[in-house]
């Protein structure tokens, strides 16, 4: 009999402010919390639970400059709030939501909004809009102990200078805590978990050498190239 044994992959790790690593387990993303982008998006955003879906961990890029991906001709950005666990747990109360949470950064859930598109209107499954190489462009971790729990504050994403996302985090229809108690009683939450927590309104489209800059007022900022 043959078998083949593999190393076992290495892990995706982002820096932490002050030092030290952090090494991501899965991603998982919010796909509308905020209610002007739900509306943008066509949906009413009302008395609708939160719908999560998922990239690979290895999607999960710091890099400065990224690869424009094949098979789309509509690359958007989408600016959040991500939230790095450090405490895993399921059927987390709302109360205790934040205990769970190491840090926080920044990030752009880039999307292939084309096929993202043509999936919604087929009824297709959105992997290949969402969770493709290099699709989850993150800053650095910075620790609760730094920075504590950013509850509101102004997240803004600019596109060669030109400012196209503003919101305040206050705006998000689930909270932070909120996310974590839903999201743990569909999954038990694990240390190394990221969770993108939605965009605001005001998405657009990316082409090969723009330059974006994704911020939250009192966490961090983090810039990067396309192509
Ligand atoms: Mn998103």
């Amino acid at each position: 009999m043959t078998f083949f044994v593999f190393p076992p992959p290495a892990p995706t790790v982002l820096p932490v402010s002050g030092g030290g690593l952090f090494p991501i387990r899965r991603v998982f993303c919010v796909g509308q919390n905020y209610a002007e982008h739900a509306r943008e998006m066509g949906t009413d955003p009302l008395n609708e639970p939160p719908v999560f879906f998922t990239k690979p961990a290895d999607a999960v890029t710091c890099a400065s400059r990224l690869p424009f991906p094949p098979h789309t001709e509509r690359l958007d950005y989408e600016g959040e709030l991500v939230v790095a666990i450090g405490l895993g747990g399921a059927n987390i109360p709302p109360a205790k939501g934040l205990e769970h949470v190491f840090g926080y950064t920044v990030g752009c859930d880039l999307t292939r909004r084309d096929l993202q598109a043509a999936a919604k209107k087929g009824g297709r499954p959105w992997d290949m809009a969402k969770g493709f190489d290099c699709s989850a462009a993150v800053g650095v971790v910075h620790p609760v102990a730094e920075i504590g729990h950013p509850a509101k504050g102004t997240i803004r994403l600019s596109v060669n200078g030109l400012e196209k996302q503003r919101a305040d985090l206050a705006d998000m229809i689930w909270s932070v805590p909120q996310v974590i108690a839903h999201l743990s009683t569909f999954v038990t939450l694990a240390p190394g978990d990221l969770i993108f927590t939605g965009t605001p309104a005001g998405i657009g489209p990316l082409a090969r050498g723009d330059e974006v800059d994704v911020s939250v007022e009192g966490v961090t900022s983090h810039l990067f190239t396309i192509g």
